[in-house]
């Protein structure tokens, strides 16, 4: 029988307030479909560290170790800023659960919703429709290689990448596509780097088994190009660890507003994964009431997707937002003129309307 437990970790600022609707939407969405999820709330974060004296508990661990998926608010602010680094929520609880499930899949799908076209900085006609899957490999590259330092004005950092760190996010790119538009671009600065070099030729290798999938290969700064000159012509792009990083930030500035945009990270071989929005803790708007929950709740759907294959029910979710969107409510980040302005539990309450 399929592992049905969830660990559910709101965190800090505005994680707890967004959780709180999301786990509206799972209510709803357990009783629609005649599912149960076994749901455990852990501490995390600088909660975490205020109550234990750490950010990342053994008692979270252990539950973490037990559950098929967390699902995750976000964590850190100024009030633990200072701590020592390995104490601090970024470096002492989220890179730590990183690491310790393998999550090498990073996914982060770039949907431009009908009716927000005017939030990004490109002309509405470029975005309209847009959807975009980055996929970035999470765990390897030049973030984590070995050697590592600085020595008065010199400075060492080291990339490697092996056959099988490729292979996985590779296949996992491919798998992906193949429920999509059926095209990757894969994105590495061959020309130039090594790593680059065998990137291209092990993603090429791998996409003789996907003959379905069109695939193709982009040196980074042409890519970095295309996604603002003509983003419609992406569907699943793939990238190393740190082209990813940079990639995925310009893809997201495309839809306008942090507060809309899902994140999975994925073991892509267990698929245990983790689920959050692409943005932080929010202090500036934390308590206040008016945080987007959009972008927890769509987690919530890949979840649904990645972790346990629903994806009946994730389309209902994202068909609700969709909705939402297209009928002119709006939380404070992506208000614009001629809509309704919500609070995060009336955006909630909204979504739940056309959960059906
Ligand atoms: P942030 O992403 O928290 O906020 C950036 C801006 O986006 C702010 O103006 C914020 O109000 C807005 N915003 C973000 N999410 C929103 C939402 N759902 N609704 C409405 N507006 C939203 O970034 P920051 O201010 O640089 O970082 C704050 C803290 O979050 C830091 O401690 C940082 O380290 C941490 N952080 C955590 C994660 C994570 O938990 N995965 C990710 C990024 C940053």
């Amino acid at each position: 029988m399929m592992n049905k437990k969830i660990a559910v970790l709101p965190g800090d600022g505005i994680g707890p307030e967004v959780m709180t609707q999301a786990l509206r939407v799972l209510n709803v969405i357990e009783n629609e479909f005649g599912i149960k999820f076994e749901k455990q709330t852990c501490l995390i974060g600088g909660v975490a560290y205020d109550e234990t004296g750490h950010p990342f508990p053994e008692e979270t661990k252990k539950i973490c170790d037990e559950v098929a998926a967390v699902l995750f608010g976000s964590i850190g602010g100024p009030k633990w800023a200072d701590l020592p680094s390995e104490l601090t929520p970024e470096q002492g609880a989220l890179l730590p659960l990183r690491k310790r499930y393998g999550l090498f899949a990073n996914l982060r799908p770039v949907i431009v919703y009908d009716g927000l076209e005017n939030a990004s900085s490109l002309k509405p006609e470029f975005l309209k429709g847009l959807s975009i899957l980055v996929v970035r490999e999470l765990t390897g590259g030049i973030y984590f290689a070995e050697p590592k330092s600085i020595d008065g004005n010199t400075a060492v950092d080291t990339m490697t990448y092996s056959q099988s760190e490729i292979e996985r996010i590779a296949h996992c790119a491919f798998q992906i596509a193949m429920k999509r538009n059926k095209k990757v671009v894969s994105i590495d600065k061959a020309n130039v780097l090594m790593c680059s070099k065998l990137w291209r030729d092990i993603v090429g290798k791998i996409a003789n088994e996907y003959p379905e999938v069109e695939c193709s290969h982009l040196y980074v700064d042409n890519a970095a190009m295309q996604l603002v000159r003509d983003p419609k012509q992406f569907d699943v792009i793939l990238c190393s660890n740190m082209f990813g990083d940079i990639l995925s930030d310009e893809a997201a500035q495309l839809t306008g507003s942090l507060g809309m945009l899902p994140s999975a990270s994925i073991n892509g071989e267990t698929n245990f994964g983790l689920y959050e929005p692409a943005g932080g803790s929010a202090p500036d708007i934390a308590g206040k009431g008016i945080a987007n929950p959009l972008a927890q709740i769509l987690s919530l759907a890949l979840m649904l997707r990645y972790s346990f294959n629903l994806e009946e029910a994730a389309v209902v979710i994202e068909t609700a937002v969709k909705k939402t969107i297209a009928d002119g409510l709006r939380t404070a980040d992506i208000m614009s003129d001629g809509c309704r302005q919500l609070t995060t539990q009336q955006m909630g309450d909204e979504v739940l309307k056309r959960l059906n």
